[in-house]
């Protein structure tokens, strides 16, 4: 959290974040600004929702965070941030399609836009983890972005990608719209990604 908003990628009490734990999950706590975050702050929780005796609340997007680790068995770690420009494409309910070839990053040849649901409702929660499906990152539409990875390391980088991603598509779409790649275009790449050590489709 404290790098998120060291890096601009979040704002005020923005976003959260949560690792996997052996009995559940430990995530950010809410409405706290991150300088004010200390690993005392962090609520360990189960993922059916119930938390152990802590001082703070958990983030309102806990039923988020549980559904991903409990239907993603590879998920170890989930960043979830307002990031600008994933947050304005996130408010035109677009999905990110394979304009540039590091959308496959994401782990396809596009990142998909969640309908949208309230903050924190268990129905938004469904929602991001169809988005989800076989992939790493999606939008979450009038809302903002949301990153999966093996470690937080890994989601933390894929969010600042996805965030990069955003601002170029934004403003492909801003002088007429991008030429975007082809299934062998992009299959080439995953290949090639797989090539050189990082993780192939849908895979995390
Ligand atoms: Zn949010």
């Amino acid at each position: 959290m404290q790098r998120l908003f060291a890096e601009g990628l979040t704002t005020g009490t923005t976003g959260n974040c949560s690792v996997r734990s052996a009995e559940g999950m430990l995530i950010t706590p809410t409405g706290m600004h991150p300088a004010a975050l200390t690993p005392g702050s962090i609520v360990a929780m189960n993922l059916a929702g119930d938390s152990r005796p802590a001082e703070f609340a958990p983030s309102s997007e806990w039923p988020m965070h549980a559904a991903i680790y409990r239907t993603r068995q590879e998920v170890g770690a989930i960043v979830h941030c307002h990031s600008r420009f994933a947050t304005s494409l996130a408010c035109s309910r677009r999905d990110i399609p394979a304009f540039h070839y590091l959308v496959a990053l994401a782990g396809g040849d596009s990142i998909r836009c969640a309908p949208y649901a309230t903050f924190g409702s268990a129905e938004l929660g469904q929602l991001v983890v169809d988005a989800l499906r076989d992939r790493r990152a999606c939008l979450m539409a009038n809302h903002g972005q949301i990153t999966v990875g093996p470690d937080l390391e890994s989601a933390l980088e894929l969010a600042r990608k996805v965030e990069e991603l955003a601002a170029q598509y934004q403003a492909c779409l801003a002088i007429g719209g991008p030429a975007v790649l082809n299934e062998a275009e992009m299959n080439e790449v995953f290949e090639r990604i797989g090539g050189y050590g990082q993780p192939k489709r849908s895979q995390v």
